[in-house]
């Protein structure tokens, strides 16, 4: 049984979603060619411990990194590196806070200069796949119908699922109950409830869903070497509807 988050711990945890979502902007105000991602983890660095925060990331479990930095391929948890990002590469962000005892962490896949149209489409739709399952994270559903939503999504337009890694709970810990997959079926998996707070992270591949371990022993790739993108939010389970803690507002809106 999870326990949910009092409105107190909601706000601390909104604090965070907004500090996280600021720094994924002033990263995504400077993706371009000829950046290295080791520039990009120095701006949200910077940006967030300006706000007062820590980046959460920096030694997790021997992360070296102050945000993981994903380059095409990549899948998850690439490590920031003097890679000079090109015209047509896509770069997953992905941020993590500590602030006041609890954690902030979403992710953004930003196209670098202008992409092919079958990854701009990659990304629109993994993007989509995520407010889909934002939609079904209402209380009395089940985390499968989140999964569910994300996967029906996306294979309909004939991109895939990673399953190995999946979104989850979050609150002091970084990675709490439940796991959130982003595949399933209707009515399966554990009972959502008011006031948990849950991040939905579809990793979705344009080609097929398998991936391998880097021998780093972080860095996730697609098997096949075709592009895969991530997107992840913070989201207070609510009757009816859910409440979204992080935004890409900051991003997308000036
Ligand atoms: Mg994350
Ligand atoms: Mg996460």
């Amino acid at each position: 049984m999870v326990k949910p988050k009092t409105e107190e711990e909601i706000e601390l945890l909104r604090e965070n979603a907004i500090i996280v979502s600021k720094t994924l902007a002033e990263v995504g105000k400077r993706v371009a060619p000829g950046v290295t991602t080791n520039e990009l983890c120095r701006v949200a660095e910077t940006f967030i411990r300006d706000h007062g925060a820590i980046p959460s990331f920096l030694g997790f479990e021997g992360f070296p990194a102050a945000i993981c930095a994903s380059v095409n391929d990549v899948v998850v948890h690439g490590f920031p590196s003097d890679y000079v990002l090109k015209e047509g590469d896509i770069f997953s962000a992905d941020i993590g806070t500590l602030y006041k005892g609890y954690n902030g962490d979403s992710a953004y896949t930003f196209p670098v200069g202008e992409v092919s149209p079958e990854t701009q489409k990659l990304l629109d739709v993994t993007k989509a796949s995520l407010y889909k399952g934002i939609e079904a994270a209402v209380a009395g559903n089940r985390t499968g119908d989140i999964g569910h939503a994300v996967q029906s999504y996306v294979e309909s337009f004939g991109f895939s699922v990673v399953r190995e890694l999946e979104g989850h709970g979050l609150g002091k810990e970084m990675h709490e109950a439940p796991g959130i997959p982003n595949y399933g079926r209707r009515g399966n998996g554990a009972r959502l409830t008011e006031g948990m707070v849950i991040c939905i992270e579809p990793m979705i591949n344009l080609g097929g869903r398998g991936v391998y371990l880097a021998r780093n022993g972080w860095a996730v790739h697609t098997a096949d070497h075709k592009n895969s993108a991530h997107y992840e939010l913070t989201v207070v389970v609510r009757k009816g509807k859910a409440e979204q803690l992080s935004t890409f507002d900051f991003i997308e809106k000036d």
